[in-house]
């Protein structure tokens, strides 16, 4: 995935006919182009915008069987998605780790002890969680043994359970990666403007290159409508916008120093207004959410606003009540909207998060609601039906997915990871980087590190430290990163976990990325203001 051949590569597709043309690169898309590819099919993928840029790199960043579900007893979307925890873990150890979430339970509270274990005792068995990971009930003196930041007052004690951390915009490369990697095509700054018809049946796209303003017409026997938050536009371009429609809602997460929000342990807490919200320490940072609000604004750029800052803010220091943050800690942040089905009569936090495949009478088949989790069983589903309808046109298999490492996954299992980061990271120290460094880029690229190192001995006209020149050529050569908001943003994740690195080393990445595309003045301007803009959105509330 070169980001210089990617124009050319792009305007190669024109008038070429694939068997399936999948729109949108967020987890959803990703998924099917891995699946559909590794089924035998022609496939290319469009995205308009960087891949992951929408929802896909705005999630709470956790692959979980969605413990909250259960209160409203969506018990088969619960087992389902815990099921499927297990295999994402297992293909992508590296972009997927074991995380121990502290339930606390308070006097008044809407988990009773009771509750907390019945509810995570049946919680391990629809998710069918492995032993050593299952359920434990903690005492009050235990809990605060975890995490003495939290409220004493009213304490009972709490639940003890693992779900699995992720860098969502990471995993969607990786899995999208892998796809090309057996042969799909993904361009990303390609927007679908339009459908082509013959007979009443979708046959194509008309995309427009958002870089360089061409217009290329592909073709398909098969259109697969995975925009997210977008399905509803498209639908409407198909005249298909009928039935059941899409309900946006947003979710906003904070970013906190650790040195002012010393947060030791994960803690999954009740908020007064009876939600639930996640507090995760990271890298350093300590990061908290989500809110879920009803949401009818720019799709594109969702941004936090004050009253989502003081919500999270006040959640926080009621159950951190020594900490009395306020919106000056706010470090970073990013908002993110759920593509939600509508169900009348439903507030945001009740609407349930199950997906929905959709086919219209011009053959576009639209994938709507879901999670990031169950990523690759949605779309195991969704081809499955493809190949059904194509089955005249090829024999397709079935899915080749489940037992499929992606991108970087070909460590040896995930029992086999420790071992492995411990090695590399003797490799990475013997060209020059500290162990910290060599670990924290094994942990980003896990067995694609190597390809990375590889890249030690590019002569560089910059001056750039060793490990940010490894990733930034990496990221060129081979996750098509072509603004400085991707590389900044999705492929390292630094706006919301690094932002001070961020700030330090803008420019000398803006300038090499210049001169490594030969931007114009005003192109180099107009990245380097996109790029200030997020910064500047990541701390700045709207009002
Ligand atoms: P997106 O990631 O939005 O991708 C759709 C893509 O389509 C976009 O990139 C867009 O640019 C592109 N597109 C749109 N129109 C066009 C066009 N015309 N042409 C080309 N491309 C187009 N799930 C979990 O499993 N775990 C979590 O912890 C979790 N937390 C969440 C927290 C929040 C706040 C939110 C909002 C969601 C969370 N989710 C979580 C859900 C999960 O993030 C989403 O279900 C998932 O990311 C949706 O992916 P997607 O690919 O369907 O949509």
């Amino acid at each position: 995935m070169q980001s210089k051949d990617r124009g050319k590569k792009l305007r190669l597709c024109h008038q070429q006919t694939f068997d399936v043309l999948v729109i949108g690169g967020g987890i959803t898309g990703c998924g099917i182009a891995l699946d559909t590819i590794t089924r035998g099919m022609k496939t290319v993928l469009l995205e308009m915008q960087d891949f992951a840029a929408g929802t896909s790199s705005r999630s709470t960043k956790l692959v979980h069987g969605g413990l909250r579900y259960l209160k409203q007893w969506e018990v088969k979307m619960v087992a389902e998605v815990g099921k499927e925890r297990a295999i994402v873990y297992e293909n992508g150890p590296h972009v997927t780790t074991p995380e121990w979430m502290l339930l606390p339970i308070y006097e008044g509270g809407t988990l009773g002890r009771f509750r907390t274990s019945l509810g995570l005792r049946l919680y391990d068995f629809l998710a069918g969680v492995k032993r050593s990971e299952r359920r434990q009930m903690l005492s009050a003196k235990e809990v605060l043994g975890k995490e003495p930041l939290l409220k004493k007052q009213g304490l009972k004690g709490g639940g003890y359970y693992v779900e699995y951390r992720t860098d969502d915009a990471r995993l969607t490369i990786e899995v999208l990666k892998e796809a090309v990697k057996h042969g799909a095509q993904a361009f990303n700054y390609a927007k679908v403007e339009d459908f082509l018809y013959g007979s009443g049946k979708v046959i194509g796209v008309k995309a427009v290159d958002q870089l360089s303003g061409e217009v290329i017409e592909i073709l398909a026997r098969k259109i697969i409508n995975a925009t997210g938050p977008w399905v509803d536009f498209l639908r409407e371009k198909d005249q298909s916008k009928m039935g059941k429609t899409l309900q946006l809602t947003k979710g906003v997460h904070l970013v906190f120093d650790q040195r002012r929000f010393p947060l030791k342990q994960s803690i999954y807490f009740d908020t007064s207004d009876k939600r639930m919200v996640f507090a995760i320490p990271r890298d350093g940072k300590t990061y908290v959410g989500t809110t879920d609000t009803v949401y009818e604004e720019n799709l594109e750029y969702p941004r936090m606003s004050e009253q989502d800052q003081v919500y999270l803010l006040r959640c926080i220091n009621d159950m951190f009540p020594t900490l009395q943050l306020t919106e000056k800690d706010v470090e970073s942040s990013w908002a993110g909207l759920r593509p939600l089905i509508h169900e009348e009569g439903k507030g945001p936090s009740q609407i349930s998060r199950r997906d929905e495949i959709w086919q219209s009478s011009t053959g576009l088949i639209t994938i709507a609601g879901g999670k990031l989790t169950g990523y690759r069983k949605m779309a195991e589903l969704v081809v499955d039906l493809v190949a059904k309808s194509l089955r005249g046109d090829g024999g397709f298999g079935p899915c080749q997915t489940k037992h499929l490492p992606i991108s970087g996954g070909e460590v040896g299992g995930s029992g086999q990871f420790l071992s492995f980061l411990e090695e590399r990271a003797k490799k990475g120290v013997k060209l020059g980087l500290t162990v910290h460094q060599a670990e924290k880029l094994t942990r980003l690229y896990g067995s694609n590190v190597d390809r990375v190192f590889d890249y030690a001995n590019t002569r560089l006209e910059s001056t750039l430290p060793l490990d940010l020149k490894l990733m930034l050529v990496y990221a060129l050569e081979e996750e098509m990163v072509v603004k400085p908001t991707d590389f900044f943003i999705r492929r390292t994740g630094a706006v919301f976990f690094r932002i001070e690195w961020v700030h330090r080393w803008k420019d000398a990445v803006l300038e090499h990325m210049a001169k490594y595309f030969s931007w114009t003045q005003s192109q180099r301007k107009n990245y380097a203001k996109e790029l200030e803009d997020a910064l500047t959105h990541a701390v700045e509330a709207v009002k």
